[in-house]
């Protein structure tokens, strides 16, 4: 599945606000967002920029939603149309879609400072789902299951180092972290309120999709 692979920063500073993309620089002072806090563009800080339609607003949140989670338009499309489907609110239920990602389950539990490092050692073949080799980013976990780095990974230098840091790791209440063995449990599907960092108005998204 495709993936953006332009400039980052320029995504936070179009959102006007941290979508925490690139790991630990977001933390420092050479994060964009805290030299350049206006949106990209050549005419600098001094544009004047209209009122944003309620068109546009909902795009923007649309656009937030999905670049936190890193997703093309058309796969992110399919998760909505997964949502729609199911019961429950729909803007709560994409969320939930977006949280399960198994790229996400690998950031959320620490393997990777971002969700981007995530998705490429997932790519990679560094993790094993119930056992097994997986190595698909959008793969959906679901309770139960057994989240961990391969064996033959942990011998390599970045999971040596990680293996060191794991203690002080925070995982949502929606998974559990056993560091020792490196390895993370689906413990129940996420809630909204466990999901603190994301902040998106999902009911504008719906609204965006069911103009
Ligand atoms: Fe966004 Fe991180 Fe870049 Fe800052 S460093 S602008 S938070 S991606």
């Amino acid at each position: 599945m495709a993936r953006y692979t332009g400039p980052v920063c320029r995504l936070c500073r179009r959102e006007g606000i941290k979508l925490f993309l690139k790991g630990e620089r977001c933390y420092t002072s050479k994060c964009a967002m805290e030299r350049r806090p206006y949106p990209p563009g050549m005419h600098g800080p001094e544009r004047r920029r209209a009122k944003p339609s309620d068109y546009g607003i909902r795009l923007r949140e649309k656009q937030k939603l999905r670049r936190i989670y890193g997703v093309m338009e058309r796969q992110f499309r399919r998760y909505f149309d997964m949502a729609t489907r199911s019961k429950g609110m729909t803007g709560q239920v994409l969320l939930t879609l977006l949280e399960r990602r198994l790229d996400n389950v690998v950031y959320r539990l620490g393997f990777a400072s971002s969700r981007a490092q995530a998705r490429q050692l997932v790519r990679h073949g560094h993790f094993t789902v119930n056992g097994r080799k997986v190595n698909i980013p959008s793969y959906l976990v679901k309770p139960g299951d057994v989240i961990a780095v391969r064996d033959e990974s942990k011998e390599k230098a970045y999971f040596k180092k990680l293996a060191e840091e794991m203690e002080q790791v925070s995982v949502p209440p929606w998974l559990s972290l056993d560091p020792m063995t490196m390895s993370g449990r689906v413990l129940e599907l996420p809630r909204r309120e466990d999901i603190t960092d994301v902040p998106v108005q999902e009911q504008l998204v719906v609204e965006f999709y069911s103009r």
